[in-house]
């Protein structure tokens, strides 16, 4: 059975051809694109503004969304989590991270994830698929509908993340084609410089996103200062050890634009890696490659199995100051979503009690 197109995936052109193909007006094409990125509405049907016979045959051959929502969790601190559905019934999870300046959808690249980070409940799952550039796409529309409404602005804009499920490069072309979606202005209109997409370290991609010029900010997730530490904790290392992880880092910098943001990620295991003179060899190693990023310090958020508890929080102050004080920024990144697993590292398709749904009926009325 052929499947039905996910018109969400495609960009303004691509549409108008589609259309076309169709027998109908170009202008069609870029009606629909308008109707669903910038008024983000999920059916033929509410595009009253296109005649009733195309919309029936636009329902016979195409779909607007192919994601079902199946749970809405609101955490205390008003981070909402949402778990969807795929087609073939695979899960994915988004994160609308309410702040004060501008909010955050952070977004899956992959249903489950095929590395094998042993702090990362995601890699629990495996990989189960790479998302495709509409699944991705309606992500990003579901969660600005449930916060600000359907066909509403987007107060401040929003700023996105691809720190959910999977691994970014391992989705490179999808990720890249959803981008370029978002960013037309005729659309969703989220430019690049509002993205930052996060690496275990696949060197490669981060090399061919340095030649990029329109491109989203860069993450790279370190979690050790050295190969025989982070050989354990993310075996993606032993493909990419620190001293070509880290080359490629000192390319990707040289091509910096001004206002570009790179940073490091360090998630902080109580024990693990997080004592002082794990600080210190984090320092060396940096600026030993002269690398000038910030490193971000994520405490472990926890869940069961994972063998991890979070380091405490004067450990965490004591490694940022060392890095400080050895010329290296560093920031300590705030958990949101804990209770509703919906922090870093804990998205792994989890269903838990909606504690807050009469939090969550109050907003939606
Ligand atoms: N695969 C990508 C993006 C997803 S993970 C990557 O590895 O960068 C996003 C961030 O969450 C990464 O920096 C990762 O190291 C961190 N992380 C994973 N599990 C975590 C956990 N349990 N607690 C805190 N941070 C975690």
């Amino acid at each position: 059975m052929n499947q039905a197109v996910h018109l969400t995936g495609l960009t303004e052109g691509e549409l108008v051809a589609f259309v076309e193909e169709m027998g109908a007006p170009s202008y069609r094409g870029r009606q629909i694109f308008a109707a669903l990125q910038a008024r983000r509405l999920r059916s033929f049907d509410e595009m009253t503004d296109l005649p009733k016979i195309f919309r029936e045959k636009l329902n016979e051959r195409a779909t607007t969304s192919t994601l079902t929502v199946e749970e809405r969790y609101i955490s205390t601190d008003g981070t909402r989590r949402y778990l969807m559905k795929t087609r073939d019934n695979l899960p994915v999870e988004t994160v609308f991270i309410p702040e004060e300046r501008r909010d955050t959808i952070c977004f899956s690249s992959q249903s489950g994830c095929p590395l094998q980070c042993d702090f990362c409940l995601t890699a629990k799952l495996g990989l189960l698929r790479t998302l495709e550039a509409g699944e991705i796409v309606e992500q990003i529309i579901v969660a600005l509908n449930d916060a600000y409404g359907v066909s509403r602005k987007t107060p401040r804009g929003v700023n996105l993340v691809a720190m959910g499920a999977g691994e970014p490069f391992l989705a490179f072309e999808p990720l890249m084609k959803a981008l370029k979606i978002m960013a037309d202005p005729k659309g969703l209109h989220i430019v690049p410089a509002r993205v930052t997409v996060s690496t275990a370290g696949v060197v490669p991609k981060i090399r061919e996103l340095a030649k990029i010029p329109d491109r989203p900010h860069l993450a790279i997730s370190l979690a050790a200062p050295t190969d025989e530490l982070r050989d354990q904790l993310m075996p993606i290392n032993k493909r990419w050890p620190l001293d070509e992880l880290l080359s490629a880092c000192v390319e990707f910098e040289k091509s910096l634009k001004p206002g570009e943001r790179f940073t490091f990620e360090y998630v902080m295991l109580d024990g693990v890696n997080d004592s002082e003179s794990h600080a210190r060899q984090l320092a060396n190693l940096l600026n030993r490659h002269g690398l000038r990023a910030k490193v971000n310090l994520i405490p472990h958020n926890p869940a069961e199995p994972l063998p991890y508890s979070p380091s405490p929080p004067e450990r965490v102050e004591k490694f940022k100051a060392i890095l400080e004080s050895k010329g290296v920024r560093a920031l300590v990144r705030r958990p949101r979503g804990r209770d509703i697993y919906a922090a870093c590292g804990q998205l792994a398709a989890r269903r838990t009690p909606n504690i807050n749904q009469q939090a969550l009926h109050k907003i939606a009325s």
